[in-house]
């Protein structure tokens, strides 16, 4: 069954599929469609609220079930900030090296136990019959004070797990581990297991 997946984020789209074509389930892009799918205005105040209006809009348009996901990084010196506002911290959507800056100013004088923080991924699966699955991942380690390695996207330089930058983790690594990979496989084993979605 072909699936409408709402990214233009190549990276996401490829964590996405390593992790969900082991099921069967034929993962597409609009770009694979020959159609472009219109911006959708992130108007939630949740991840979860998110990602249920970008897969309904792919749903919508396409007529296939949709998959978008909704993720951002949580900081609890900041009092949970950038959150769902992560992609855009710096006031430019999608500027990761802005958005580094000024998660290492406002952290500037911080000490290590205090710069926990978190990765929240929240995945919903909009059906055209209306039924939706939704599912939420989280993954948590501290931010460094300097950015290490350059793997993964986003705040992965200054995310730390178990003494690692993310920007250190191969693919593989981090799919094991991150708020995406843990989404992604509840979206995969609600799927398995239910036929009826399927
Ligand atoms: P979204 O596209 O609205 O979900 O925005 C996600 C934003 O959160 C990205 O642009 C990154 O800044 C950040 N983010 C989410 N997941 C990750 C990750 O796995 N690594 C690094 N940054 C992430």
């Amino acid at each position: 069954m072909d699936f409408i997946l709402a990214t233009n984020n190549m990276k996401k789209l490829e964590e996405m599929r390593r992790i969900l074509s082991p099921l069967g389930v034929n993962v597409l892009t609009a770009k694979d469609l020959g159609i472009t799918l219109p911006e959708v205005e992130e108007t939630g105040s949740t991840f979860e609220e998110n990602a249920f209006l970008k897969a309904e809009n792919a749903c919508s348009i396409t007529g296939l079930p949709g998959i978008a996901d909704d993720s951002g990084l949580c900081v609890d010196y900041l009092g949970g900030a950038p959150g769902i506002f992560s992609a855009r911290f710096s006031g430019e959507h999608g500027n990761d090296e802005k958005n580094n800056d000024l998660l290492l100013e406002k952290l500037s004088g911080i000490p290590a136990e205090k710069r926990t923080a978190h990765y929240v991924c929240a995945v919903c699966c909009v059906f055209p019959n209306g039924k939706k699955i939704t599912v939420r991942g989280e993954c948590h380690g501290t931010i460094g004070f300097e950015r290490d390695g350059n793997a993964g996207f986003g705040y992965d330089p200054l995310f730390i797990v178990n003494g690692k930058s993310f920007g250190r983790y191969t693919a593989q690594e981090k799919d094991k581990i991150s708020h995406r990979g843990k989404a992604l496989r509840l979206l995969r084993d609600e799927l398995k297991s239910n036929a009826k979605w399927l």
